[in-house]
């Protein structure tokens, strides 16, 4: 093999590495649509939830790359508590069921403990496709006395 030929043999290899790079960056990650986010009894969009009651869950996804998992999670705003108190109420469910599809509307309540406390928490929601792209959205959750 000469030079010229040694050279232009690495050329292609290196375009063709980067050819499937870019096929692979193709997939779009997952889209995340939050409509409506509020209190399970009335399906409400006012970002609260009630303390004993469910919080309606109302969200678009998108996944090119088709749904794997979702999760969601509900945690205390901050650190609040101190050493020797009790741990605080936190939320965190995988869904699966979800597994397969490419785009769907996830409506599902979830129950705020009697053990909560009332105040600011953040709600989480992350969904992770096929190939482990994963994409999240957030939001501000107020949980109230029922
Ligand atoms: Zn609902």
């Amino acid at each position: 093999m000469n030079k010229g030929v040694f050279f232009i043999t690495i050329a292609i290899t290196v375009g063709l590495l980067f050819t499937s790079c870019e096929k692979d960056d193709e997939v779009a990650k997952p889209v995340i649509t939050i409509h409506e986010l509020g209190d399970g009894g009335s399906h409400g969009n006012d970002y609260t939830a009630k303390i004993s009651g469910e919080l309606h869950i109302d969200i678009d996804i998108v996944a090119e790359g088709t749904i794997n998992k979702i999760q969601v999670r509900i945690h205390p705003e901050g650190e609040h508590h101190k050493a020797g108190e009790l741990e605080e109420w936190e939320l965190d469910t995988t869904y699966t069921k979800f597994a397969g599809l490419k785009n769907t509307t996830f409506h599902e309540h979830v129950r705020i403990d009697s053990l909560a406390k009332a105040g600011d928490y953040h709600f989480d929601f992350i969904v992770t496709d096929m190939e482990g792209k994963q994409n999240s959205t957030e939001a501000e959750l107020q949980i109230v006395n029922n």
